[in-house]
């Protein structure tokens, strides 16, 4: 599509998901990247962006021009201060509506929803001005419950509210194949569904640049949302079978906080429970500008969580030229390429996963391959800037008026 052709109005819908938040946080994460970047690439390729988050604070204004072309409107849904997502869900009748009035005056020509609350309220608004609905979920309430059993905070109604949502709106937008497969099992009609990934900025993550001072001849860097999903325990256990090398793993609260956090308490007593206490180092939540220097840093980089919607971390070392060893699910069954880019390992199993890691320690030019062989993976398949315009060309199908 060509952005002159058709330049469009996009409504953003992240309820909690601001793409202006710090990352690192147990809700903070991959979604607010793929909004903030989608939105940005989109606001370059000539399109009318705003991005409609909730207010979780009363110092931000009603509406923010960013700097990267785009809008955000913070709406007033429920208290203005931060709150768990999985209490949210009582506010977006009120957030729909706020959007109803809005797109009176600013009718998009379509809302793209993130996540299943943003959905409801988007379908809310939507439905009364006409507008269509793309859906992008990032996470399944099916996927969740199967791995986090009783563990699973998120409301009863979650699993209900999302098979109609995925059955209602104009299109899904699923971020991987495997994501496909659940949702047609949910339902979903198979005809208005495409998988478009989340995506990297190969220029912000590259494999040039300077690279943090390790503590270790040599180092696995993890990076995620501190919940035990994430599966960095795996990793911490796979360490006594790597006995060179040291693990950072990045996220969580900022670095200050992480002694009362309660999953690092976790898993700083698993490191000392398998004796890697000395070599396993959490640094808490690192912003975003220093992620590229981190990775660089590493000698592999170890994504191993118990299920994963996309997984933005492997695409970020890919572009840094660094070999993943990932869990064989999800998302990275799509982005991680088995002795191409890195190894997939089955999920929550230290031993293969070490197997996995170890030849790659071992052998520089092994290294190299991997890494070169995900760079150019990422710049073909996985920019933001192609990322936006198969997005595009999506809302240019709902829209109507393919150009
Ligand atoms: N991230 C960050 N700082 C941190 C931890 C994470 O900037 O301390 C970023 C990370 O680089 C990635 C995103 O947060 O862009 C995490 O996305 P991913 O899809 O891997 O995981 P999710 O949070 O969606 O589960």
């Amino acid at each position: 599509m060509s952005a002159q052709k058709s330049r469009r109005r996009i409504a953003m819908v992240s309820e909690h998901a601001s793409p202006l938040a710090l990352l690192g946080g147990v809700d903070a994460g991959g979604q607010n990247v793929a909004v903030a970047e989608l939105s940005a690439a989109l606001a370059a390729q000539g399109h009318e962006v705003v991005v409609y988050t909730r207010r979780d604070d009363t110092d931000l204004l009603d509406r923010v021009d960013t700097e990267h072309g785009y809008t955000v409107v913070h709406v007033p849904a429920g208290p203005p201060r931060k709150l768990p997502k999985d209490d949210l869900l009582q506010y977006m009748p009120a957030f729909g509506d706020f959007l109803a009035e809005q797109w009176e005056q600013w009718r998009p020509d379509v809302a793209h929803a993130h996540f299943w609350m943003s959905g409801l309220a988007t379908l809310r608004a939507a439905r009364r001005r006409g507008v269509p609905v793309v859906q992008t979920f990032h996470a399944l309430g099916v996927v969740k419950r199967r791995h986090q059993g009783r563990d699973d905070t998120s409301p009863d109604e979650r699993i209900r509210l999302e098979t109609e949502l995925a059955r209602k709106v104009d299109w899904v937008a699923a971020t991987c194949t495997d994501e496909v497969a659940e949702l047609r099992r949910m339902g979903r009609d198979q005809s208005a569904m495409s998988v478009v990934p989340c995506g990297v900025n190969p220029t912000e993550f590259c494999h040039i640049g300077p690279a943090a001072t390790r503590g270790k001849p040599q180092r696995i860097v993890s990076v995620g949302r501190l919940v035990p999903r994430k599966g960095f325990e795996t990793v911490i256990r796979a360490m006594p079978q790597l006995p060179t090398a040291e693990l950072v793993i990045v996220g969580g609260p900022d670095k200050s906080e992480l002694d009362s956090d309660a999953e690092a308490q976790r898993l700083n007593a698993v490191a000392g429970q398998c004796g890697v206490a000395d070599r396993v180092h959490l640094y808490g939540a690192i912003a975003r500008d220093e992620m590229p220097m981190l990775l660089r840093s590493a000698d592999v980089v170890a994504a191993t969580p118990w299920y994963e919607p996309f997984g933005i971390v492997p695409l970020e070392a890919m572009a840094c030229g660094v070999p993943v060893v990932a869990s064989a699910v999800g998302g990275m069954l799509d982005t991680v390429v088995d002795e191409g880019t890195g190894r997939l390992v089955p999920p929550r199993d230290p031993r293969r996963c070490a197997d996995a890691i170890t030849p790659i320690l071992a052998d520089r030019n092994l290294r190299a391959a991997l890494g070169r062989a995900g760079r150019a993976r990422v710049q073909q398949r996985y920019s933001w800037q192609r990322v936006a315009e198969e997005t595009a060309a999506v809302y240019d199908r709902m829209a109507g008026s393919v150009s």
